[in-house]
């Protein structure tokens, strides 16, 4: 456990001011849609990118491969997306920091060593959004770019900030239209278009709009407003939940199979949380209805997202969700204490909850065969509760 700033401050890479501002190439780990916002930022405070592929088994294999075989998986494609892109020309690291007791708050101190033994040479900068807000990040922006014009942080972070609620509202919107879609492939169609545009528009005003445009263009596809469609969460470790290649694309098996997904972390509910000041933060935050929701079942959060998963299965089964995808990488401190407590909230809340443990080995027909079994089981309960409130009515 952490106690001190002292203690916590050992725990970061130490920055290199030694790369002249001109010449730095800047890069971050890939992780689900933040290369949206990264990008839109960085590139307004006028800095070069290089962005790592998309993860890939190529990108698992160097992770694994210059990893210590215990670490988590995360950090394997984190530290294979800084080789990727170091090979690429980038010498400027960016990553964030959290405090807390799990492995997270090793992440960069780690990687900086593994990569230095490597032979790389560059800097790896690193902030924790969570212990000062803005404070830490604009100062690691500073210390990349050298960047003073306020004009050009504020477009950085405005448009940031929005295109990253556009993109995970076209993704909550591929969620609700896929099961329902009267023209199979509609859904995902919109959804890559506005990718397409969202990534393309630069403008602050033009992505102030993006999310109203985005919700238009939803609503124009055609669908069974009348089909039985279950909803399940899909919840567990942050990384996971956002990287699509390490959780196999679960939201479209999922979707395909005509059931309506909702994740429960999405970036900018994440990024909102932890970047706008508290004074302005007005709504009861995601973490916080966990820890309201969980308290049956734990006393405090220990780290990564263990109370998010307990609290949001706890909400879900009491508002009307009809059953639980929880989902962690091999070895997770955090999610194996809820996937140790999960079983008590299934029994004790009636859902049903499947546990997806996914790691370098895991082949994906395994996991889509137990995806249907278990969707099965929730679409009969579904239909068994449809039914029984039917009868009633005609009672
Ligand atoms: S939350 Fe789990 S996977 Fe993520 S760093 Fe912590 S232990 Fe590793």
């Amino acid at each position: 456990m952490i106690n001190t700033d002292d203690e916590q401050q050992k725990r970061y890479a130490v920055m290199d001011d030694t790369i002249p501002t001109k010449e730095r190439i800047i890069a971050w780990p890939r992780m689900g849609n933040i290369d949206l916002s990264m990008e839109a930022l960085v590139s307004s405070l006028g800095a070069k990118i290089v962005m790592p592929p998309q993860n890939t088994n190529e990108a698992l294999e160097i992770g694994v491969k210059n990893s210590i075989e215990g670490i988590c998986l995360p950090y394997k494609l984190n530290l294979a997306n800084y080789v990727m892109a170091l090979e690429q020309g980038a010498n400027t690291l960016m990553m964030f920091q959290a405090p807390g007791s799990c492995r997270f708050g090793n992440y960069t101190k780690m990687a900086q060593k593994t990569l230095k033994k490597m032979g790389y040479k560059f800097d790896m900068c690193v902030f924790d959004m969570y212990q000062s807000k803005m404070k830490q990040t604009l100062a690691a922006f500073w210390h990349v770019t050298r960047c003073i014009n306020p004009f050009r942080y504020y477009k950085g972070f405005s448009t940031g900030f929005n295109k990253a609620f556009a993109i995970d509202t076209a993704e909550r919107l591929l969620f609700y239209t896929r099961p329902r879609e009267l023209n199979k492939g509609d859904a995902e169609k919109c959804y890559k278009k506005w990718y397409q545009i969202i990534r393309e528009t630069t403008s602050i005003s033009g992505c102030k709009k993006l999310k109203k445009q985005v919700i238009e263009d939803f609503k124009k596809i055609p669908i069974d407003k009348d089909k039985i469609v279950p909803k399940v969460y899909l919840l567990g470790e942050f990384f996971v939940l956002l990287d699509p290649y390490t959780n196999q694309e679960i939201e479209k098996t999922v979707g395909d199979l005509g059931v309506e997904v909702q994740r429960q972390i999405f970036f900018s509910d994440w990024l909102e949380h932890v970047l706008k000041p508290s004074l302005f933060y007005k709504k009861e935050s995601h973490r916080e209805r966990c820890v309201r929701y969980a308290k049956d079942y734990m006393k405090r959060a220990i780290g990564g997202e263990c109370i998010e998963t307990v609290g949001d299965t706890v909400y879900g089964a009491r508002n009307g969700v009809d059953g639980i995808i929880h989902i962690m990488p091999f070895s997770c401190m955090p999610e194996i204490v809820a996937q140790n407590i999960l079983p008590k909230v299934s029994k004790k809340e009636d859902i049903p909850v499947l546990e997806l443990v996914l790691d370098e080995q895991t082949g994906k027909a395994g996991n889509i065969t137990r995806i249907e079994a278990f969707i099965d089981l929730v679409k009969r309960r579904k239909l068994r509760e449809v039914n029984k409130n039917d009868n009633k009515i005609k009672k």
